[in-house]
């Protein structure tokens, strides 16, 4: 049976992130009756949404009016390693990830269903997809597939008041601890987020480390809330399989990117759209068996690229021994004859055109 026979059949995604809401729109307008079931993340990330996803969005969901999401950002300054400050311009919008995907459900086809529970009739679904986030609790649980981690760091997060002022741009900092990056939510407030090579056991005291490293952010602070932090895995990581012809996995579940990049919503939106073409694909032209196969070549590629750009970002952290222990897998990678070869794949057997498979020729 190909799947384009049996469109309206169900297709279940568990999980209710930006990768889980794009993939449902896009289903649900060629035709398919999608579930998808979870919660709302509400303890995720504030995160930053540059231009092109935002335009992104909008051809995605010309229901929903993005003016009214988040904080206006005009630019970013910068002061990495041993370069000078550097000030760029870079419209962008701040929001909490929570408002973002609230912003988006209501704008979704009305044939796509939203549940807080795995529906009974799951059993009868076509493709399950696994858009459950970095931990792929579908994938790892269910098809036995393991997640690739290359690191431990993460991310301490805690809100700030800001000194009047710079509140239409966001700051970024190495500092010998980490990195930090603040980003304005509000004219007064913000979220500071310190990256650790891993979970620091006393995360206020971690973050006074951090501000009495910095030279750029710290100035800015008014006040912290000692008390509010959190603590958010981010090592980049990848799925060992992404999927068979029942599942897929899907966004950061797939493969999640450090936050250095500023580019994980737009990657799980890239990956919800590939998917959706090797969901609807299955035909003489394009077996099922090879879609797959090029959707996983894809993100082994897409990561490879990102591994490389993110070591290049950490360069002026190896010289603490935490850092260069966390970046020593990545770097063991990028020496390897796999990577040589994702990193020099300039050929692909299908492209993306209109959102739909088509061979390369
Ligand atoms: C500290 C930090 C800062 C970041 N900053 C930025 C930024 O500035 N810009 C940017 O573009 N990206 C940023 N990102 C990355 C971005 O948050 C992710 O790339 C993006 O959220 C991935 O989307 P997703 O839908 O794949 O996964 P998620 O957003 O993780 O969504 C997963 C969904 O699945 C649900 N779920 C989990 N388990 C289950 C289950 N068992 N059953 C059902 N549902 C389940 C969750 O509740 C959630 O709704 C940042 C990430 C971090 C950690």
């Amino acid at each position: 049976m190909r799947f384009k026979d049996s469109l309206e059949k169900m297709i279940l995604l568990a999980g209710r992130g930006i990768a889980a809401l794009v993939c449902a729109q896009r289903l649900a307008h060629q035709g398919c009756s999608v579930t998808c079931y979870g919660f709302p993340r509400q303890e995720g990330p504030t995160v930053l949404l540059g231009h092109d996803t935002l335009a992104l969005l909008r051809s995605l969901f010309p229901a929903s009016d993005l003016t009214a999401l988040g904080h206006p950002i005009q630019g970013r300054d910068v002061l990495w390693g041993d370069s000078p400050l550097t000030q760029l311009s870079a419209p962008a919008c701040a929001t909490p990830l929570s408002s973002l995907v609230n912003h988006l459900e209501p704008a979704l086809l009305p044939s796509v269903t939203l549940s807080s529970d795995r529906p009974q009739s799951s059993s009868v679904a076509l493709w399950q997809v696994d858009v459950t986030g970095r931990h792929a609790h579908l994938a790892t649980q269910i098809a036995g597939a393991t997640v690739n981690s290359f690191g431990q760091r993460c991310m301490v997060t805690i809100p700030v008041e800001l000194k009047s002022g710079k509140c239409d741009r966001v700051s970024m900092e190495s500092i010998p601890s980490g990195w930090m990056f603040l980003c304005p939510t509000s004219p007064h407030a913000g979220v500071l987020q310190v990256m650790l090579p891993q979970a620091p056991p006393q995360p206020e005291r971690a973050i006074q480390i951090a501000l009495s490293q910095s030279q750029l952010i710290a100035e800015q602070l008014l006040s912290i809330d000692p008390g509010a932090w959190r603590i958010l895995p981010a090592a980049p990581q990848i799925l060992t399989v992404l999927g068979s012809d029942r599942w897929l996995a899907v966004g950061a579940a797939a493969c999640t990117f450090d936050p250095v990049c500023g580019d994980g919503i737009g990657q799980a939106i890239r990956s919800a759209l590939l998917a959706c073409a090797v969901l609807l694909s299955g035909s003489d032209q394009i077996p099922l068996t090879d879609a797959l196969r090029h959707y996983h070549l894809r993100h082994r590629h897409t990561f490879a690229w990102h591994l490389r750009h993110v070591y290049n970002f950490y360069k002026p952290l190896l010289t603490q021994p935490t850092w260069f222990e966390e970046l020593i897998k990545t770097h063991q990678f990028l020496s390897s004859y796999a990577a040589y070869n994702l990193l020099h794949q300039s050929q692909f057997a299908y492209q993306l055109k209109n959102l739909a498979l088509e061979p390369n020729t």
